[in-house]
């Protein structure tokens, strides 16, 4: 999963009972029988039917829980609606369990062997969060299956069959990697498949729905699917059609060897859903504003965004840490191995959005440079090790974006970045450029192509498998940078690699982009906070000369030197006060109350980039070359 908001903000005795007699009562055929009505979707409504095979006696029903790559707890339970049950045309009460929120008792009368399960899922209206959040709009819908059903205890997600039906507002087009078995829209049947696949294979549907096949007569394939408000978002650059092909091409020569059948982005752009994306093992969920393809610093800003899921499907999918990989969706998941999966995924991401040519070398290094940046002044390294922010990372996910400096949040994706660099670049300079993490990648993400399927690992299975192209301490490497705190962030990947982090008075085009679309302001390399567009302050530094002055997380900016506050004029107060000895002066509310903050800082504005040091050879150009050539898509 990738999430937009808040990385890129500053920083997103009776049970046991019950489960060990409801496989008894389930019958094993014929299939769950799921039919989904989405032609109310635009009123923000699903309508459900199951049928489930049973035997007479006690059922237990579970609504999903913990989401796959959402790594927490949110199944969206409190919008679970008209539940009904019945047996042999009659209504079969169920029962809440009183421990498990996401667990209903039924008792299926003697001589039924059906029950039938009817229900509503409320899509929220414009929200954020993850698959949980806003997937509706007048013009489209992301249809997560896990939302609309529910399935069996005791049983394992990959063993239970459901044959699953859709209907769709009538002109609605859609797309999804779950195989078809009849119809067309907007009534559709799909193959029978095991629970985890069904979930596993969200649908975008709407009225502005296109297809782009990225590998024309190759096998497996690659579309890229889009759906948006409007046709005009549909308008794709040729050029970056281009880019998502070299993408799919990367990615084969990265890893060798595809599992799956065949590949699906599935790109959905709207302003009115919730954005981050999720993986599956044949598609991804990516979900972007509606300008996203047709504003160029829009994109950058995110152009990591379907690399990132893509390499989910070998790293995260395919290989799964074992604490992640669990038998249903209600065993709570264990994010320890998080630095691995969503850590090596977004380096991995972020290399193959410039070997793909959807960023320039110069846009990589401006991103890398703001996460090490905001890495650096993030006092809360002082306490918490990156792991705690793996361990917990269902807590962090639910975090506000407010004082996350001092908190920590879901930093096991920046902080991977420049960690899965720094191993990057220590293969390279032991085997003598002769090898890199590429080769890892082969070895640990790669063998026989084939359909999903999911390998466990240990963390024992990753040093062993680093070993293996190149001999070093790497239990130690990960022990110091990922389980012991550390005040500074680790760059070790960057200086290695032939460059250096360090400041200057110019916005990048990159926080320029990243500012005006999150619409704040970054000062916290210089005065020590980050502001919104509202003047609410969401960030201050321990430690630097905001925090000593007394500025506060919640307060609300008004003036700079005794004038209205723009981000412009913050700026030019900061750019005269490295020329003289006056404080730079913020007027802020607090609450009801105004004060003045007399910020004592001289050193001028300091936004982050990346500076080549030439004593040292450039390995990062070396790391950002593509394997292939550009494919000639027509
Ligand atoms: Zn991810």
């Amino acid at each position: 999963m990738r999430l937009r908001t808040i990385i890129d903000f500053m920083s997103p005795g009776i049970i046991a009972l019950a489960c060990g007699l409801a496989a008894a009562a389930l019958a094993q055929e014929p299939p769950v029988k799921l039919e989904v009505d989405a032609t109310d979707a635009t009123r923000k409504i699903l309508h459900a039917h199951l049928q489930f095979p049973v035997h007479p006696g006690p059922l237990t029903l579970l609504y999903p829980k913990w989401i796959p790559g959402e790594h927490e707890p949110d199944g969206p339970i409190t919008d679970l609606s008209g539940l009904k049950m019945s047996a042999l045309g009659k209504p079969a009460a169920w029962r809440r369990d009183d421990d498990d929120m996401f667990s209903f008792h039924v008792q299926v009368p003697a001589g039924a062997d059906r029950l039938e399960v009817a229900l509503d899922f409320l899509l929220p209206p414009s929200s954020e969060g993850f698959s949980s959040g806003a997937s509706a709009t007048a013009q489209l819908l992301v249809l997560s299956w896990n939302q609309a059903l529910l399935y069996p205890a005791g049983v394992k997600a990959s063993d239970v069959k459901y044959s699953a039906s859709l209907r769709m507002p009538a002109g609605w087009k859609f797309a999804t990697a779950l195989p078809l078995a009849g119809g067309s829209a907007p009534a559709v049947s799909f193959a029978t498949v095991s629970l985890e696949t069904l979930v596993d294979s969200p649908v975008i549907m709407g009225n502005y729905l296109r297809t782009i096949d990225l590998t024309p007569g190759e096998h497996p394939a690659h579309t890229l699917n889009l759906v948006a408000d409007s046709a005009a978002a549909l308008e794709i650059k040729p050029e970056d059609a281009r880019h998502f092909a070299h993408l799919v091409a990367e990615t084969g020569a990265l890893f060798g060897a595809r599992h799956y059948g065949s590949y699906h982005f599935l790109l959905t752009l709207s302003d009115h859903v919730a954005h981050f994306g999720l993986e599956h093992h044949e598609s991804s969920d990516d979900r972007e504003g509606e300008k996203y393809l047709t504003d160029e610093d829009y994109r950058n800003t995110a152009a990591y965004l379907l690399c990132h899921e893509m390499v989910h499907s070998w790293n995260g999918k395919y290989r799964r840490p074992a604490g992640l990989a669990t038998p249903d969706f209600q065993k709570p998941m264990k994010g320890e191995l998080l630095w691995v999966y969503e850590g090596l995924t977004d380096y991995l991401g972020i290399i193959l959005t410039a070997r793909s040519g959807l960023w320039t070398n110069g846009n990589f290094q401006d991103y890398l440079a703001l996460e090490a940046a905001r890495l650096e002044h993030t006092p809360g390294r002082e306490w918490r090790p990156l792991a705690d922010t793996t361990i917990a990372a269902q807590l962090l996910y639910e975090a506000r974006e407010e004082q996350a400096s001092s908190r920590r949040g879901v930093d096991f994706y920046d902080e991977g970045d420049l960690i899965w660099l720094e191993a990057d670049v220590l293969i390279r300079q032991k085997t003598g450029g002769a090898k890199s993490l590429d080769d890892f990648c082969k070895k640990f993400h790669g063998g026989e192509s084939g359909p999903p399927k999911v390998v466990p690992y240990t963390e024992d299975d990753v040093v062993a498998a680093l070993n293996e192209v190149a001999p070093n301490d790497w239990r130690e490497f990960f022990r110091t940078r990922v389980y012991e705190t550390a005040p500074r962030a680790p760059l070790g990947g960057i200086e290695g690699s032939g460059w250096r982090l360090a400041y200057t008075n110019t916005v990048s085009p990159m926080l320029k982009s990243r500012e005006s679309e999150k619409k704040y302001t970054d000062m916290s390399c210089s005065l020590g906070f980050t502001v919104k567009e509202d003047g609410s302050i969401s960030d201050v530094i321990a430690g630097s000369p905001a925090d000593e002055a007394g500025v506060g997380t919640g307060m609300k900016l008004l003036g700079v030197n005794g004038r209205h506050w723009t981000p412009e004029i913050l700026r030019a107060a900061v750019k005269e006060a490295a020329t003289n000895a006056s404080p730079v002066e913020l007027l802020v509310e607090n609450e009801d109350y105004f004060k003045t903050c007399p910020v004592n800082y001289h050193g001028g504005e300091k936004y982050p980039l990346l500076e080549r040091d030439t004593a040292k050879p450039d390995l990062l150009s070396q790391i950002l070359k593509p394997l292939t050539p550009e494919p000639d898509l027509r």
